[in-house]
């Protein structure tokens, strides 16, 4: 048995069938911007990894951080422990995270970040002698991560909730807000929340929403001043809001969080994926004073949560040195010039017949396709083109590390045109 014929009949992928699962390319090593096969091809990367790799692959500083925290301990428990790495990390996240984040849960991965989100919120809720407030809003499209209850308010459609039936929670759901980012503000976006929070807040214990950019469920960006509104019936009606900002931070959308193009800070707050710059899995929980003051005054006095490997050293140490790197350099300036170039070089492909709808925002640029795309098809295309794509339904999509020069953004989007000409109308 070869290996790669071990993986096709042995290991899961996501996303795909476990018997007759869609192909996959075996990556030898991976430097800068560039993924590189077994067989030698080198492929320029558009994904980041899943949004995680902001600074590309084995990057000297991130290997040097790894490599001096491997010498010293890898992990110990967290429990009863402490170390240097989740401090100066969490020192550092303090300083670029809203002002009123101040209590920091470090946990495993994204969809842990949002259970414990979740749970902070309902416990909250009930600290304060309050047991009716235990339901969630969100808005639709959006994605927040695979576990129980990350999944209960993911998109109940792209979330596939009819397959869990009644295990599932059920949340309450409203459409995403019509108002698009570059649109002109119209109060109306707000009509169906506003009217969903009169009529439910009793049962709710916080509102969720992934602020101004939807990743997996949708890729799609609202206008910011929806968040304003919704800031104030959260505060009218005492539901917390939880802001998801594990694909938006560390400057994807141009801003270091996506909370910026509102000015609108949640009072729980989940952070993860470009962290350690994709190195390892690591995410947090941050919550503002009142949120941790209500659930340490109240019964039962503690947060029933503890990870194994929660606020692992390797992964906080690699967090420290990527967060610092991004801060070192001038990634503003970058992100931007990376909107700007995909905007310009996007543009054509809104004239092509297979094509929906162009959109850009920050270092993310998204091709709707009118049709949902053949997966094998497509990948095997950009692949021949030289490029690691990874579209999904009717999305085509690119959010490459910042550290991708012109000339290799360009080599990008052309393959992405001329991929995307070649689709069946
Ligand atoms: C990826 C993602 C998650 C889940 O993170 P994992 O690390 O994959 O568990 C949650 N929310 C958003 C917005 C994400 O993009």
């Amino acid at each position: 048995m070869t290996i790669n014929s071990f993986d096709a009949a042995h290991l899961w992928h996501p996303y795909t069938s476990a018997l007759h699962p869609l192909p996959t390319y075996m990556v030898k090593r991976a430097e800068g911007v560039y993924i590189e096969l077994e067989e030698g091809k080198r492929l320029i990367d558009g994904m980041s990894s899943w949004w995680a790799a902001i600074h590309g692959y084995n990057h000297p500083v991130l290997n040097e951080a790894a490599s001096r925290q491997l010498k010293e301990m890898s992990h110990v428990m967290f429990g009863g422990l402490t170390h240097r790495p989740a401090i100066e990390l969490g020192e550092l996240l303090l300083s670029i995270v809203p002002d009123n984040m101040q209590h920091i849960f470090y946990c495993d991965s994204g969809s842990v970040s949002v259970e414990v989100a979740i749970k902070m919120a309902l416990q909250y809720h009930y600290s304060q002698g309050n047991r009716t407030r235990d339901n969630l809003l969100t808005i639709r499209r959006g994605y927040h991560g695979d576990t129980w209850n990350a999944m209960s308010v993911c998109d109940p459609v792209t979330g596939m909730h009819s397959i869990f039936g009644g295990t599932l929670p059920k949340r309450y759901f409203i459409d995403t807000p019509a108002c698009r980012y570059s649109d002109e503000w119209n109060e109306h976006c707000t009509d169906e929340i506003a009217e969903a929070m009169e009529r439910l807040h009793t049962s709710l214990a916080a509102v969720i929403l992934e602020p101004v950019v939807q990743g997996a469920g949708g890729m799609y960006f609202y206008h910011p001043q929806f968040l304003q509104t919704v800031r104030r019936l959260c505060d009218r009606y005492g539901v917390l809001l939880i802001f998801d900002e594990i694909a938006t931070g560390f400057g994807r959308t141009g801003k270091l969080f996506a909370w910026e193009h509102a000015g609108v800070k949640p009072d729980i707050m989940c952070i993860g994926k470009a962290i350690t710059g994709g190195y390892m899995t690591l995410a947090a929980t941050l919550a503002t004073h009142d949120v941790a003051t209500a659930l340490s005054e109240g019964e039962p006095g503690v947060f029933m949560h503890g990870p194994t490997f929660m606020g692992n050293p390797l992964a906080c140490a690699v967090a420290v040195a990527s967060t610092r790197l991004l801060l070192s350099v001038n990634w503003q300036k970058r992100v931007t010039e990376i909107e700007q170039q995909l905007k310009r070089e996007l543009a054509p492909a809104a004239a092509l017949p297979q094509v929906a709808e162009v959109r850009v925002l920050g270092a993310i640029g998204v091709i709707e396709m009118k049709q949902p795309v053949n997966m094998a098809v497509i990948q095997r295309q950009f692949v021949e083109q030289g490029v690691w794509v990874r579209p999904f339904g009717k999305l085509v999509y690119v959010m490459p590390p910042y550290i991708i020069t012109p000339q290799q953004l360009s080599q990008l989007t052309a393959a992405l045109l001329a991929v995307v000409e070649k689709q069946p109308l």
